[in-house]
């Protein structure tokens, strides 16, 4: 029986390995944006950044950029980009990383175990970057098109040794040294218990909009919209990502006291999403909405003229591989491998003061290292 079972479980190993488990996708005819072309007149300079904005593309590979690149007419925000580096994903406990422990280490400077969201090995919490850089007068906010609790946002503002402690990782919200966020959704916020919605709406003004009056004039914001607003693009979500990264930028802006500059995390998280669900034309979609938030970013860095964007990525979703198409019909064909995470280092795109610190290869703990290390040289 043993010996039957073991045969069994050796065909369908071969049969992955024959191909037979690969999903096909294509796009056709996604409605192009046009790039942003930077004025590169801060990019690079040695003058320490007053603001840093980091992007977290969930699940964005070469492939993932690739597509989106072809799909757009062979152009993007992030491709118009001159600084690039590589960055490797590997948790403390798994050579393929999982969003928690990425997240955490993008967040807090460190590398931890799978599931863990800002605690290290020991399950005890670790500073994450709103943490640290407030001491030098350095305020944060969180954008995110997940559920707020999602393992990248709640790296930023979390301490919970599983991504799964929904309750809990919003419990530990009113506590966070963040002033604003947007993220998913007005729902899963009502599903927390009473006292929690009451702590969090003492500690931030809670508004359901992006276009809410109330956000003008309040000292802390949390953007929860319906969950259609910020589900995926093919489900009917519209520019919820880009006016979001607009907003917060705008919002941290006019409430930085003594001009000492803010950070911003803003995570485009569906790409990983689509990828997990083999749905090629959804990750595309995705990841020219996210280009669009990139594009606010960079506008900004070039009009502020002193802050420095990095935008990566925690992992490679699916091992997407661009399988063919016709590039002068923005027709692309992708090729998902497998419906998890990878181990494939990802891209990183860097611009403005200081852009030149994130070439080359490096950790994604390093990177925190690097955001860190800037923002309380200052
Ligand atoms: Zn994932």
């Amino acid at each position: 029986m043993k010996k039957l079972v073991l045969i069994a479980a050796a065909a369908v190993l071969a049969l992955n390995l024959n191909g037979q488990n690969i999903v096909k996708g294509s796009i056709e005819g996604a409605p192009h944006h046009q790039s942003y072309m930077p004025t590169y007149s801060s990019d690079g300079s040695s003058r320490t950044p007053k603001n840093i904005i980091l992007m977290i593309g969930d699940g964005t590979g070469l492939a993932q950029i690739a597509s989106g690149y072809f799909a757009n007419g062979e152009e993007l925000t992030y491709t118009n980009l001159k600084h690039l580096g590589w960055v490797t994903t590997k948790s403390a406990d798994a050579f393929t990383t999982d969003s928690a422990a990425s997240g955490t280490a993008y967040a807090c400077g460190q590398k931890t175990y799978n599931h863990a969201v800002g605690v290290n090995l020991e399950k005890k919490p670790i500073p994450n970057i709103p943490e640290i850089v407030i001491a030098n007068g350095v305020i944060s906010g969180v954008v995110s098109t997940d559920d707020l609790n999602g393992a990248t946002p709640a790296s930023f503002f979390a301490h919970q040794p599983n991504r799964g402690m929904t309750n809990e990782i919003w419990g530990d919200l009113p506590g966070a040294a963040i002033r604003y966020f947007a993220a998913g959704s007005k729902e899963v916020f009502e599903k927390r218990p009473i006292a929690t919605q009451k702590d969090v709406q003492r500690a931030f003004t809670v508004v359901h909009s992006l276009d809410d009056p109330a956000i003008a004039t309040a000292q802390n914001v949390g953007v929860l919209p319906p969950a259609v607003e910020t589900g995926y693009i093919v489900d009917g979500r519209t520019d919820f990502l880009p006016k979001a990264t607009r907003q917060a930028i705008d919002f941290l802006r006019t409430r930085t006291e003594g001009d000492k500059g803010f950070f911003l995390m803003v995570e485009g998280a569906r790409i990983d999403k689509a990828c997990h669900s083999n749905k090629f034309e959804s990750a595309v979609r995705e990841l020219l909405d996210f280009d669009q938030a990139i594009a606010e970013a960079i506008k900004f860095a070039d009009e502020d003229g002193n802050t420095l964007v990095v935008i990566s990525a925690d992992h490679e979703t699916s091992g997407l591989a661009v399988w063919g198409g016709d590039p002068s019909k923005g027709n692309v064909e992708g090729v998902h491998v497998s419906g998890g995470h990878t181990a494939l280092p990802v891209p990183l795109f860097a611009y403005g003061p200081h852009a030149q610190d994130f070439i080359g290869v490096q950790g994604n703990e390093q990177v925190a290292q690097k955001i860190i290390k800037l923002l309380m040289e200052k």
